[in-house]
């Protein structure tokens, strides 16, 4: 009863504000004051560009960011009212040997999902756009699903109607979309585990949901390595988002250094290139802080991006380079509410 009510709220809510902002979006509102914030930095953070809507779609959805349409459209945008640089640029910039444009733009993705290759890259260099995809080295080429991946399988396979949470609370759907509900909740509660107990919890899932994995299921989600180096010559540049996507924090400091850093080393075998930017897993505040900055610094990364959400003043940048701020895009997002999150307004929020 208290989830529906929220959610009924928190839906009339976002189509206020989906209506307030195509109607900024239309009257050009968002461009007043635009000379005021010429210093700043955007960084967008995807992770999957792909059609959610489709029957067979059977992993996560909060992790699509855009249709291949939609992410056109903000390509478009972008074209129109910034200055998309690379991270190789936003270094340059950082080491005193280079200037930035104003209003940059930095293009980001996480994880390393092989629709970056099929759907966003041939858009991208339609725009001769540059972009940065920050991969998770462990999963690159391998039939290792993420757990949000499998557990998004598993959810839309199964004949079951419940499923339990680790509180020992248990939840059903009777439809579709309560499915995925529980689903996203399901996932969502895994973050608070020690890992040995989310790991028991994940490979419990299947069983527990009546469902098998086909093996190689998982192969062709991801990027292979091949992809990775044919992209890494025409303009994408990669980084590295860890071995394994643990929550840096929640793990031991000597892991959590071996995850940064040998993901960095296994990263530039494969490239036979330096990799200079990190993007830490789930980026939130709790996720994150001095100590693990500092390691990132130490295994000899040069940027580091976070999932706090807005753009950034340039100064804020060099003051931190290892704390830059993204705005996570997500595939509910209207054009009108791409354009008011990546105006400088959407600083004053945080
Ligand atoms: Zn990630």
């Amino acid at each position: 009863m208290y989830s529906q009510h929220t959610t009924s709220k928190k839906s009339i809510r976002s189509s206020i504000i989906i209506k307030l902002a195509s109607l900024a979006f239309d009257s050009g509102i968002f461009r007043t004051g635009r000379q005021f914030w010429s210093k700043s930095l955007t960084v967008l953070n995807y992770h999957r560009i792909d059609d959610p809507h489709q029957d067979s779609f059977d992993s996560f959805l909060p992790n699509v960011s855009a249709i291949p349409a939609e992410f056109s459209h903000q390509m478009d945008y972008l074209a129109r009212w910034f200055n998309v640089i690379s991270l190789h640029e936003l270094i340059n910039w950082l080491d005193g040997h280079q200037s930035l444009p104003a209003y940059a733009a930095l293009i980001t993705f996480d994880d390393g999902y092989l629709d970056n290759y099929t759907q966003a890259y041939p858009i991208l260099k339609k725009y001769d756009f540059p972009a940065v995809i920050f991969l998770t080295s462990g999963h690159i080429e391998t039939d290792t699903p993420f757990y949000w991946d499998m557990a998004a399988y598993c959810f839309h396979h199964t004949n079951h109607d419940h499923v339990l949470f680790p509180e020992s609370k248990e939840r059903s759907w009777t439809n579709k979309l309560e499915r995925r509900n529980v689903n996203k909740a399901w996932v969502e509660s895994m973050k608070n585990l020690a890992d040995s107990e989310k790991q028991k919890w994940i490979n419990t899932l299947p069983a527990k949901l009546g469902v098998s994995i086909p093996k190689n299921y998982f192969r062709n989600l991801m990027l292979s390595w091949h992809q990775v180096r044919e992209m890494s010559n025409n303009r994408i540049e990669f980084g590295s988002h860890t071995i394994n996507h643990p929550i840096l924090s929640k793990i031991p400091v000597d892991q959590a250094y071996i995850e940064i850093n040998e993901s960095k080393v296994k990263i530039e075998t494969e490239l036979g290139q330096k990799v200079r930017g990190f993007a830490y897993p789930n980026g939130s505040k709790n996720d994150i802080n001095s100590e693990i900055e500092q390691l990132v610094h130490q295994a000899g990364y040069r940027a580091a991006f976070t999932l706090q959400n807005g753009p950034t003043s340039i100064r804020e940048v060099r003051h931190n380079p290892y704390a830059v701020r993204r705005i996570f895009i997500s595939h509910t997002h209207t054009l009108p509410q791409f354009a008011l999150l990546t105006n400088n307004i959407n600083r004053i929020r945080n």
